[in-house]
């Protein structure tokens, strides 16, 4: 079964909570409404990085992001990742019942800086995943993504099943 990684905007793409934002991020205005702009912080670099992870692992990159659909039209073409699908959350219990419907069986790394929230939740969705790769790879919306979490990511794709 095709492993899964999915990608959550805000903390691991836009480091929202690094003051500065390190060099390797380049500023864009979103516009959300007719006159407001949202600033956000991209790494150009993480596009690829993030293509060759799944690439090794024959894995499909996915969107888990309450940017929901908009992370196809405002982010990933500005870091060069094609049209992702999107986990779409309807429900209680945050992203976890949706991400797990999503996943199903499959081997599954997830990027977001809120996994300490609805501790229960995630618990519960580890355990549930307990005889699968499950890697849930905080990330602090300090840094976003850096080289480590990627190596994380990978050694959790090399272990079985
Ligand atoms: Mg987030």
């Amino acid at each position: 079964m095709k492993p899964l990684v999915l990608i959550d905007v805000d903390g691991p793409l836009n480091p929202w909570a690094a003051h500065p934002k390190p060099p390797n991020y380049q500023p864009f205005d979103i516009k959300v409404g007719w006159w407001r702009k949202l600033r956000i912080h991209l790494d150009p670099g993480h596009g690829p990085q993030l293509r060759q992870l799944a690439e090794e692992f024959g894995a499909e990159l996915a969107w888990a992001t309450t940017w929901s659909h908009r992370a196809n039209t405002e982010i990933g073409p500005r870091l060069g990742l094609p049209n992702l699908k999107v986990v779409e959350f309807a429900e209680q219990g945050w992203k976890y019942p949706a991400v797990a419907r999503y996943a199903w069986e499959r081997p599954l790394v997830w990027f977001d800086d809120d996994f300490g929230l609805h501790r229960e939740k995630n618990r519960e969705f580890v355990h549930k995943r307990r005889h699968l790769t499950t890697a849930l790879i905080h990330v602090d919306p300090a840094t976003g993504i850096t080289a480590e979490h990627l190596a994380e990511a990978r050694k959790a794709f090399s272990r079985n099943p």
